[in-house]
């Protein structure tokens, strides 16, 4: 059976180019980039290569961007990097759980947070942040693209208002990085975490952007690297492969390729909608990125249906997590005010420019079969779930 991925804002397939990019770091050439010798000079190059290829993505200077370990790191350096007990952070209800999570610790050390919510559509509201700025507020943190719902979140007015009240502003544009533009001048933010694996570099590679001039406390405390933020020798071929896959995704968002991406997502959502009764988008009257669509399916177990789906061949993710044994509603989808068993009924499709017109084909013949079949089988009580 040939498999379809259409999961990509889980992890993406390392493209050919990055492969290539990385194989001799992995093989011949081998160098701790601190070492001064030939290894260690040839290493550091390569490292220094790749910053250039990431600043250029996110349009900011070299010396701004720091290499780390994913995503979640650089989440953690942002929240954990500039605040203090007695400070007060504001962030949103529907950041990934490297921000949420994180944000709970600094409340557990004597840091107020509040969590802003969304409306319907997904997106923060604006007012609610002004309203939320105190006098002890230092940090903004709120995600450039949801990694559920494809919703982008009005970062560039957030950043005006983080500069008004003199707070700083981090943006997660994990999400982001690859599919649409990131300017860090025009957003305006502060810091800026990216993910390597969610656009085709590999997993375990990150980088957060931290404007000039700010001081930021590492999280980890060793060697001189990464400027003394980041201690810990550098992963040379991750960062290569990282620099590599940076430089594609300045050219696929430049050539048409995330239009093409755009274009049959668009077609799958349609086709959905069109061949599958009681379907609807979550977070469709919202700017999107080009990739994501979440569907919410009625009386129906998301979950059953992503096994159902992944039998016969389609990657896909739902709309449910499972904690601690039991499964749980997104917290993304009950924040946009989903009843329960909506939320749990809900899938997300995303794509990368891997995939193609035929395998959209393949999906709008899979789906509404497999949804008729477990509504047929298992028609789920509206009224029990809640
Ligand atoms: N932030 C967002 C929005 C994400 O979607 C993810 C991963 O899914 C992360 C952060 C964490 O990134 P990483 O997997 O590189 O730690």
């Amino acid at each position: 059976m040939r498999r379809i991925y259409m999961d990509a804002n889980a992890t993406t397939p390392l493209l050919p180019e990055v492969v290539d990019a990385m194989r001799p770091w992995l093989l011949e050439n081998f160098g701790n980039a601190s070492s001064i010798h030939q290894h260690g000079q040839r290493a550091r190059a390569a490292v220094e290569h790749a910053r250039e290829s990431v600043a250029r993505l996110v349009n900011c200077r070299e010396s701004e961007i720091v290499f780390t370990s994913g995503g979640t790191e650089s989440d953690n350096m942002a929240l954990f990097g500039l605040v203090k007990p007695g400070d007060h952070v504001i962030t949103s209800s529907i950041e990934h759980h490297a921000v949420l999570h994180a944000a709970e610790r600094l409340r557990d050390r004597g840091i107020e947070v509040t969590f802003l919510p969304v409306a319907r559509e997904g997106a923060v509201d604006l007012d609610d942040v002004r309203r939320a700025l105190r006098p002890n507020t230092q940090l903004i943190s709120v995600m450039m693209a949801n990694n559920e719902t494809g919703v982008i979140q009005p970062v560039e007015e957030i950043g005006r208002i983080a500069h008004e009240a003199d707070v700083w502003f981090h943006t997660d544009a994990v999400q982001a990085a690859g599919k649409i533009n990131i300017d860090v001048q025009a957003i305006g933010c502060d810091l800026l975490s990216v993910s390597g694996h969610k656009m085709h570099a590999p997993q375990g590679t990150g980088v957060l952007y931290v404007r000039r001039g700010i001081r930021i406390e590492p999280l980890f405390f060793g060697g001189a690297h990464e400027r003394q933020r980041r201690a810990g020798t550098e992963n040379v071929a991750g960062i290569v492969g990282l620099g590599r896959a940076a430089e594609l995704a300045y050219g696929a968002l430049r050539n048409g390729s995330m239009d093409r991406v755009a274009a049959m997502r668009d077609l799958l959502e349609r086709g959905i909608l069109e061949r599958v009764e009681e379907c609807s988008v979550n977070g469709a009257g919202a700017a999107r990125v080009p990739n994501t669509t979440n569907l919410q399916f009625e009386n129906l177990e998301g979950e059953a249906l992503v096994i159902a789906l992944d039998l016969k061949g389609l990657a896909v993710s739902g709309g449910s997590a499972c904690m601690s044994g039991a499964t749980e509603p997104s917290h993304v989808l009950t924040a946009m005010g989903l009843v329960t068993n909506r939320a749990r009924g809900s899938l997300r499709f995303s794509l990368t420019k891997l995939n193609t017109e035929e395998e959209i084909d393949t999906a709008l013949e899979l789906v509404p079969a497999a949804v008729s079949r477990l509504r047929e089988l298992a028609p789920v009580n509206v009224g029990t779930l809640g």
